[in-house]
């Protein structure tokens, strides 16, 4: 049986403070320009915890991504700690890549997440004891194993996933109710944002990460930073 929206807040809210608020663990919050990320700051923010705030800046992001992080900062009186590979890497990685290697090779295309998400999140979450992340259930059959709280053994630090059991509705209905401001792209029928030559919008009817990736079997369809098992 599926936990009532009113239960799941209480119990994501009562997770961050005691876990993380009980035990004084110094936490970072990923943004990732979505409305999972700008709801777990609007429940951190109610547990009352202490939690710094990072995003990746890929060099690869949407205009309406980079608008909305300053509009996210302004509505919850934040600073978003940004983070991205050196120069030189970019550049290595350009060359190697070219243009559309990411679309006909599925080991350059990690090799993009690689070095302009994973590489500057280990960074984010260096020196921290835990991270909290907006991946739930619901998103995809990548994230089926999604819990509460987790050991990220990739990065070796605890995972807080708030909202692993809330489903796309609930989602819709707290950044209503809450009157949180979203990501312009939403409004342009994207559902899940990532970088701008990796996302489109979605049909009618399509699955919500059916436009991350698309060219991609569903199975593939992720960047390396939250995975549970290797794909
Ligand atoms: S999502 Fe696309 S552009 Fe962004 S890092 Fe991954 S492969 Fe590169």
């Amino acid at each position: 049986m599926s936990l009532a929206y009113e239960t799941k807040i209480a119990e994501s809210i009562h997770l961050l403070q005691e876990l993380i608020g009980g035990k004084s663990l110094k936490v970072t919050l990923a943004f990732s320009h979505q409305n999972e990320d700008a709801i777990n700051i609007a429940l951190a923010q109610k547990a009352g915890i202490d939690f710094d705030v990072f995003t990746l800046e890929t060099h690869k992001l949407f205009d309406e991504s980079i608008a909305y992080e300053k509009e996210v900062e302004a509505f919850f009186g934040i600073t978003i700690k940004r983070f991205s590979a050196n120069d030189e890497a970019i550049k290595a990685l350009e060359d190697k890549v070219g243009e559309y290697g990411i679309f006909d090779d599925i080991k350059l295309r990690k090799e993009c997440c690689h070095v302009r998400k994973l590489i500057p999140l280990a960074q984010a979450l260096d020196g921290y004891d835990g991270w909290i992340s907006g991946i739930r259930i619901a998103q995809s059959v990548t994230r089926s194993e999604t819990k509460l709280v987790e050991f990220d053994g990739k990065f070796e630090l605890l995972k807080f996933n708030p909202l692993a059991h809330f489903s796309d509705e609930e989602v819709e209905r707290y950044m209503r109710e809450s009157a949180i401001p979203s990501n312009a792209l939403y409004a342009k029928g994207f559902k899940s944002i990532g970088c701008k030559p990796c996302t489109r919008a979605i049909k009618e009817g399509e699955d919500i990460r059916a436009g991350r990736w698309w060219w991609e079997n569903p199975e593939h369809k992720e960047c390396g930073l939250h995975l549970h098992k290797e794909k």
